[in-house]
């Protein structure tokens, strides 16, 4: 290789699988047997926001009870070897990344481990349950403390930093992820329509499977430490 590749990965709630958290289209299109219209818009959270609280107390919870796996150990590795060349996009709200020790990781999506004031939409580290009765710092106000989550209907976070990162990226890897929630879903044309090498590994052909030059299906647990070994080989 003449000079270091850019590398951009998007992750998705498929490479959190094998450490036990479910994925969003589990069980007929339901996220741990609720309706994305009840605990995954803003519409939903005005309308019951105990319920919306405590779905993402229990997604924060369960954090506690599982680790990275492989597959979060091999993005790593990656990044390690990439060093400034690499970035991770992810649309996972947990923090499996950070745990396993990648540094360079934006949360599109957001975080359960953040909250967030409705108003000035100022975020802070939150490790504990979440409730109305929170007062925020900027308002000291009740009942605008929410989940620093992108739901459906609000627009993504560093949009601009990685529409750029994917303009200069060399090779762009999806794992784990099903092609249907968008914008992260069209990555791979905007990588494509710059000459960027495009790759998906996934559990099985994804939404837009047909868009990437190259695919490995299987278990990304099992697919990547292979896939990176063999990159940082080249
Ligand atoms: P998705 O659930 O729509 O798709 C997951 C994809 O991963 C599927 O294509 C599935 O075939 C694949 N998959 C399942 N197990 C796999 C494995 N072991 N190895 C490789 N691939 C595997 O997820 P998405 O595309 O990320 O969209 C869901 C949205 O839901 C995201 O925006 C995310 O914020 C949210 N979500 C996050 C988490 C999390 O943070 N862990 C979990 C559930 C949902």
């Amino acid at each position: 290789m003449n000079r270091k590749k850019k590398i951009v990965v998007l992750t998705g709630a498929g490479i959190s699988a094998e450490s036990g958290l479910k994925t969003f289209r589990d069980s007929n299109g339901l996220w741990e047997n609720h309706r994305v219209e009840d605990v995954a818009t803003p519409e939903a959270f005005a309308r019951d926001p105990d319920l919306v609280y405590r779905f993402y107390n229990l997604r924060r919870a369960q954090l506690a009870e599982v680790n990275p796996n492989p597959a979060h150990d091999a993005l790593v590795t990656l990044e390690n070897h990439f060093q400034d060349d690499f970035l991770l996009v992810t649309q996972n709200v947990d923090d499996l990344h950070e745990r396993a020790g990648s540094k360079r990781v934006l949360h599109m999506h957001g975080e359960l481990k953040s909250a967030k004031c409705s108003k000035t939409h100022k975020a802070v580290r939150w490790e504990e349950d979440l409730t109305a009765m929170n007062l925020c710092d900027c308002c000291a106000l009740q009942n605008e403390m929410r989940p620093d989550i992108v739901w459906f209907g609000e627009m993504p976070y560093f949009m601009d930093e990685i529409y750029q990162a994917l303009f200069q990226a060399d090779v762009f890897i999806a794992i784990g992820t099903s092609g249907i929630v968008y914008p992260a879903a069209g990555f791979v044309a905007e990588a494509n329509s710059s000459n960027t090498h495009t790759v998906e590994i996934n559990l099985e052909p994804s939404s837009v499977q047909s868009q990437f030059d190259e695919q490995h299906y299987g278990k990304a647990g099992q697919v990547l430490p292979d896939y990176v070994a063999s990159l940082i080989g080249e």
